[in-house]
């Protein structure tokens, strides 16, 4: 397939491109640098530099797309509570014109990466894509804004939209076997807010301590559970998501494992890896943070047949070795 990926300069984005081409299709990163790097687009993909709004109808017009990803985003919660203009305007106008440009041009799928903060607090866990969707901040507001559009669209010109509602993405791309080396993938933020990436700061010596947010929250050992999932394990769920689109039909799955992990034992398993005694420190919570987020996987598993593969020592490993050749 002929396939635009937006934002395929970035962590997820560069990653999955990567996983299209070795599938065979042909793949173009639509992507305005803003967050991503060039260098992460993989050999093989052509880069047109440029937003959405600039650039997508220019791109997609007569140029027999089979299907668009869409991983162009502003993902950081705490400026969306900041700056809540910037998400409003920056992820879901942004994908209002990417929308339109592929109406305009007769693209007739599209996988969209939602998020598991299009949920909120939850009321039970682990949580069901039929569960209440309450977002408590923008960045999750702006997401759950772009999939009531994507079902729109879906509904009034007959797209095929899946939207894979994303947990906690970790580990890494790696070509080469065990040494990281040109071509790997992996989470390059310059504002890094995720937890394993912050840890393995420390072990690096970049960081004395690393900061645990809250150690009262009511679950096993007093710190947040969370739902990781490897980034390459995500990949093949957007390539089977791919092949789900149907016609005048808008999906949503959730892409999690099903079980958590608290930021205690992520810490931990930093510390086995990596060899590295990571101090840590208790700091105060972090505002908006639940106390459990875990997916029911139990949706995309029946439908798509997928299921994640590389558990948190893979993710933690891989990590660690992108984040060293570095
Ligand atoms: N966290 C932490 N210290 C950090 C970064 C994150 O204790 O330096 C905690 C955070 O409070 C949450 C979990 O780690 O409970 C995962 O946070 P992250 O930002 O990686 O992902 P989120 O779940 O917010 O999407």
């Amino acid at each position: 397939m002929k396939l635009l990926v937006t934002g395929g300069a970035g962590y997820v984005g560069s990653v999955v491109s990567a996983q299209l081409l070795e599938a065979g299709h042909e793949v173009v990163v639509l992507d305005d640098l803003s967050t991503g790097h060039e260098d992460a687009v993989p050999e093989g993909a052509r880069l047109v530099r440029g937003t959405l709004r600039d650039k997508a109808s220019e791109v997609l017009a007569g140029a027999g797309f089979d299907a668009v990803l869409h991983f162009a985003a502003k993902s950081l919660v705490g400026e969306s509570v900041q700056k809540p203009w910037l998400y409003w305007d920056g992820n879901l106008g942004e994908s209002l014109s990417l929308l339109d440009a592929m109406r305009t041009a007769g693209v007739r799928r599209i996988v969209f990466s939602s998020t598991a903060a299009t949920y909120g607090e939850p009321e039970t866990t682990p949580i069901v894509e039929t569960a209440p969707t309450r977002p408590t901040n923008p960045y999750g507001a702006s997401k759950l804004a772009i999939d009531t559009a994507l079902a729109e669209y879906a509904r009034l010109f007959g797209i095929g939209a899946v939207s894979l509602r994303y947990f906690n993405v970790a580990g890494a791309r790696l070509t080469g076997s065990g040494t990281s080396g040109a071509g790997d993938q992996g989470e390059r933020h310059a504002v890094e807010t995720h937890l394993i990436p912050n840890v393995l700061k420390v072990a690096l010596g970049e960081k004395d301590a690393v900061s645990m947010f809250g150690e009262d929250y009511p679950t096993p050992d007093g710190t947040c559970l969370r739902d990781y999932i490897h980034v390459v394990d995500l990949g093949v769920a957007h390539l089977l998501a791919l092949d789900a689109c149907a016609p005048s039909t808008h999906q949503i799955f959730n892409l999690g494992s099903g079980s958590g992990y608290s930021v205690r034992e992520v810490v931990e398993m930093c510390r086995e890896v990596t060899g590295h005694p990571i101090p840590a420190e208790v700091s105060p919570r972090r505002p908006g943070d639940p106390a459990v987020l875990v997916a029911s996987a139990e949706k995309i598993r029946t439908a798509l047949g997928w299921k994640p593969e590389r558990d948190l020592r893979v993710m933690v490993t891989d990590a660690w070795t992108f984040l060293q050749g570095r």
